[in-house]
């Protein structure tokens, strides 16, 4: 049981990034790619993309994404 522990566990969790849809115009921001044209890299979780960060597409701000499963 000790020795189960290892890099498995974190990789099950990136696997379940998720992924937040723009109520406006519909694009989806990745937490597995993040927003590198902005300055944004792959494995953001969404909690950590800046309170500031626009939609790219449509200008609108994160309260304005739905979470999607
Ligand atoms: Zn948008």
């Amino acid at each position: 049981m000790t020795q189960e522990r290892g890099a498995g566990r974190n990789e099950s969790e990136l696997a379940q990034a998720g992924e937040w849809v723009c109520n406006v115009c519909g694009y989806v921001y990745s937490e597995g790619q993040g927003c590198p044209a902005d300055g944004i890299g792959p494995g953001t979780p969404w909690d950590q993309v800046p309170s500031d960060w626009l939609c790219p597409d449509c200008g609108v701000g994160k309260g304005d994404f739905t979470q999607m499963d």
